[in-house]
Parts: structure tokens; sequence; C-alpha cells
């Protein structure tokens, strides 16, 4: 909960000038968007930086938005969007791709798969966490559009206390699959079952040749896997096999995180999970307890991103396969 020291040291900040964003979201000087955007295809683009990367795409009088980043960066993000949104998916529950959604709810309809709805309502905390963490953290952040967005989130979060869990909540939801005209442009929504998460959904835009993997994709990095939130590693390596199956050669992958890449990425991520998956059945066959068969670290996959998430990684694929076992 927000308390009246929180919003005092708020203010105080506020007035110092110290109300800065998150070193990790620090922007460049040259940039005039907050977001770093880069074209995915023609009439789309995606905005990387401050959670999920999100994909807009145009067509005749309508538009869509993929993810809502983190909460203090609904607003921004609705901005550089530009005009003319009328629909938002959600990749999935978690809070950096949809803790924009407030941004968007009141007018918009947002899409996602039904699971979403209940573990949305029940994040709250996250979003209010998100909101303390941009105005607490001191950053570097420069450039011309920082003072609109440290002003937009310092606003949100002074009204935070009448902001509701609804104000998150997908409008619409469905269970399997669902197809989108976005002003002429058809957009396929697949949920395969449990991957990242019990609530994925991977989107697919044929005209244009690209997929938004959602959280089904991290791009040279480690991912998070959560089990909480219904992941699970062989569901996982299965609904990317099946995005695969929706891409050829050129076909342009938005990762969750990471940089654009194509089919090999999606690839790759299968093979992640086959070399931590043996590595830790390998560790289970030899009796390894669970604190030892955590810190094992493959040499193939000592140059992605995000080392310090390993052990949760093969803590995660350990309590699945045990699980399993029982
Ligand atoms: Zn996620």
């Amino acid at each position: 909960m927000t308390t009246r020291r929180d919003l005092l040291r708020l203010a105080a900040a506020g007035a110092a000038g110290a109300f800065l964003l998150p070193h990790a979201m620090a922007t460049s000087t040259t940039e005039d968007t907050f977001f770093t955007w880069k074209p995915a295809a023609d009439d789309a683009k995606v905005a990387f930086g401050s959670g999920g990367n999100a994909l807009v795409l145009r067509g005749n009088n309508a538009a869509l938005l993929v993810d809502c980043k983190n909460a203090p960066y609904g607003d921004c993000l609705r901005r550089e969007a530009g005009p003319g949104l009328t629909t938002i998916v959600n990749t999935h529950h978690h809070a950096d791709h949809t803790g924009g959604n407030h941004a968007f709810s009141k007018d918009l309809k947002i899409i996602a798969q039904a699971k979403v709805t209940d573990r949305v309502l029940g994040q709250m905390n996250r979003y209010i966490s998100q909101l303390k963490e941009a105005a607490t953290q001191l950053g570097e952040a420069t450039g011309p559009a920082v003072p609109k967005v440290r002003d937009e989130a310092k606003a949100l979060y002074l009204r935070v206390e009448k902001l509701r869990p609804t104000d998150w909540a997908p409008t619409q939801t469905f269970d399997q699959n669902e197809t989108l005209d976005i002003g002429g442009v058809e957009v396929r929504l697949h949920h395969f079952g449990s991957g990242h998460t019990d609530n994925d959904l991977v989107v697919h835009v044929p005209s244009k040749n690209l997929l938004h993997a959602g959280d089904l994709l991290f791009h040279q990095r480690h991912p998070y896997v959560d089990r909480d939130g219904g992941a699970n590693t062989h569901g996982w390596m299965e609904s990317v096999t099946k995005a695969i199956a929706l891409c050829d050669a050129k076909t342009v992958v938005i990762p969750g995180h990471g940089e654009l890449t194509d089919v090999e990425g999606l690839k790759a991520q299968i093979r992640y999970f086959e070399i931590t998956r043996a590595a830790i059945e390998g560790a289970i066959k030899a009796g390894k307890p669970r604190k030892e068969a955590i810190e094992i670290k493959p040499a193939e996959l000592a140059a992605l991103g995000g080392a310090n998430i390993q052990p949760l990684v093969m803590g995660a694929i350990y309590d699945e396969l045990t699980a399993s076992q029982k």
C-alpha cells in the first residue's frame, strides 16, 4: 500500500528534481522519444525499453498495440504509439507487459487469454511497486522526452490510491484462438497452452510476415520461468514449436525481451531448454541436491544476458522435473 511517508518522500524527490527514472531505463540524449522505436514491417514498429517489447501495427483507420510495458509508462506509450489506436492485446499477464494497461482500459478494447484476468486482478501490488521504483530509483535518464514522462509517472503515483485492479484488466478474453481485423489487416492470436505462463499468446500478422512471440521468446538472454504463473518448460518448447510452424525464413520475430530476430531466434529458445533440461535431468539422475543442480552453468549458454537469473531458471526446471516424477 502507499503510505503517507511514500507520498512525502515522492513529493520531496519531485521538489528536488530527483524524480528520475531507473538507471536501466536511461534514454539517449539524442532521441526525441522516450522509448527506442524500430520498424518491424510496413506500418509496424516496435518500442524497446521499460518493459516488454511493444508492437504498434497500423491498418486503415485502426491500429493495434501489443503489450503495454511497465505501469509508469502507459501514458507515454499511448502518446508515442501515435493517434488512432483501436485495440490492445496483452501477450500474457506479467506486469512488464500489462503495467501500462491503465492508460488504455477506459476507452479501448484490451484483449487477452482468459486466464489473464484473474492474474492481473491479483497483482495490483506489482503495478504499485513499479510506480514506487520509478519514483525512488535515481537514474540518469536525459533527453527531451524525459521530463514529461517523469511528470506522468509522478502524477500516476500520486493518484495511485484511486486506481483499482480493474483499471488493468482485459475487457475481452478468449481461450485458444482469436482473429482480429485491424483496419483490413488480419491479426491472428494463438494460445498454445502453458509455456512462459499459463496464458501466453503469439500474435501473428500473416500479410506482414510478422510474429510477436511475447515472452515465449527471450532473445539472447536467460528467460524468466514463472512456475507460480503457470510456466512449464516442456509446454514452452511445444508452444515455440507451434510458433515456428507459422514462420518462414523471412518472418520478422519480435521477442518479449531482446532485439528483433527471426525463426532462428525461436529455434534457439527451444535449444536453450533442451540444454538446461538435459543438464538438470543429469543432475537428478546423479542424485545431486537442488542447491548444487541450480548452480550448473552449461558452457553453450555462457554468452547469454541475464546470467544472474540463471540459477532461478535451473531451479524452476529442477522443480518441474522432480514434480513430474512424484
Ligand atoms: Zn513474462
